[in-house]
């Protein structure tokens, strides 16, 4: 156990001023701000490392039709080298950032083995992706992909992630719905991306006696977001994309339940989402906060215990700018950064090398001309 004093606090989804506190962290002293439980990051594809162009896309399916990738996501999922190093930075940037909890989507092998290369990672939700396309998951594949690693990590909990209903044929959709029921898993997906689907996967989920208000999380929705939390399990918002490929998103903070980084490569971990979920929400900074933190680790029914952050810097400066580290940041009470650090020999700028490193290599690998 340890006890914090601080200026600012944000505790359990409550903010409190000039305090003193007792956690069960290994720490006793002072934080300018501290947070806890630290940041969740609901919805990350750490494979991604190009979107295509900037320009006004109508909704998902359009931008997945019209983009010009300079590269083949195809090949780096299937390069069990390259999308675990794309993993290990993502996770290791997010730690650095104050993530303590994430949500992985995109190549399951990559992200599994990125888990057994770093020693610290954030709390991670493993979300193998089903989509009926080549190279990625079916649903059988799934299943045998949860029982071979199925994961006695700390740490890792698995869910499922269906693409979204405009790439999955009715029976990838019902035979996902299937798992989650059997297996009492999360499900989570894309939806209402531009679109309006909400009462479509409402009737498919009643169809398939799925309570989607207890198993089913949504990400983006911010063409029904009202429909969708009331649906739903729970509403995820990815303010980064949603703005660069729609020039829209989700405003005000009572419409989504957690925020999600999306492409924590190209545009920055939950950090960025942060600042810019903060910048569109009209002031509503606690309940902007509140998502950001409790509202990830509730609807993947996370525990918190143990997590936190101490900054150096004021909350205004945190909420702001992503380039503010966390001095300490906690997990399972455990000290897993410390100045900086991780065990004082490297910093958050190994992690941006490894980035750059792998990145520049998959160019060179998969390069679409
Ligand atoms: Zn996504």
């Amino acid at each position: 156990m340890g006890t914090i004093e601080f200026d600012v606090a944000l505790i359990n989804g409550k903010l409190i001023y000039d305090g003193k506190v007792t956690l069960p962290i290994e720490y006793d002293g002072f934080a300018k701000t501290l947070v806890t439980p630290g940041f969740a990051d609901a919805h990350a594809h750490p494979q991604v490392i190009d979107v295509g162009e900037k320009r006004r896309y109508k909704n998902s399916y359009d931008w997945i039709k019209r983009r010009k990738l300079r590269i083949d996501e195809k090949a780096i999922r299937e390069d069990p080298d390259i999308s675990s190093r794309l993993a290990a930075a993502t996770m290791l940037l997010s730690v650095f950032d104050g993530v303590t909890l994430i949500a992985l989507t995109g190549s399951v092998q990559g992200n599994v083995l990125a888990l057994r290369s770093i020693y610290v990672h954030p709390r991670v939700v493993l979300q193998p992706t089903i989509l009926d396309r080549k190279g990625w998951l079916s649903p059988q594949e799934f299943l045998y992909v949860m029982q071979s690693f199925l994961v006695e990590s700390r740490n890792v909990y698995v869910g499922l992630f269906l693409h979204s209903l405009g790439l999955a044929s009715l029976d990838t959709v019902r035979t996902t719905i299937r798992i989650a029921k059997e297996k009492d898993l999360i499900m989570a997906m894309h939806l209402s991306e531009g679109v309006y689907e909400s009462q479509t996967m409402r009737e498919l989920a009643a169809m398939n006696d799925f309570d989607a208000k207890s198993q089913l999380v949504v990400v983006h929705c911010f063409t029904e977001p009202s429909n969708c939390k009331m649906l739903f399990r729970g509403v995820v918002s990815c303010p980064t994309s949603n703005m660069y490929l729609y020039g829209r998103t989700i405003r005000s903070p009572s419409n989504y339940d957690a925020l999600g980084s999306d492409w924590p490569l190209v545009t920055g971990t939950l950090r960025t989402a942060l600042s810019q979920a903060h910048a569109v929400s009209g002031r509503r900074t606690l309940d902007v906060l509140i998502n950001a933190t409790v509202g990830g680790y509730r609807i993947y029914g996370v525990d918190w215990a143990g997590d936190a952050l101490i900054f150096d810097s004021d909350l205004a400066k945190v909420l702001e700018s992503p380039a503010e580290k966390p001095k300490y940041v906690f997990l399972e009470g455990r000290e897993v950064i410390r100045e900086g650090t991780i065990n004082g020999s490297f910093d958050y700028r190994y992690a941006e090398k490894m980035k750059e490193n792998v990145i520049k290599q998959a160019f060179e690998k998969y390069p679409v001309r």
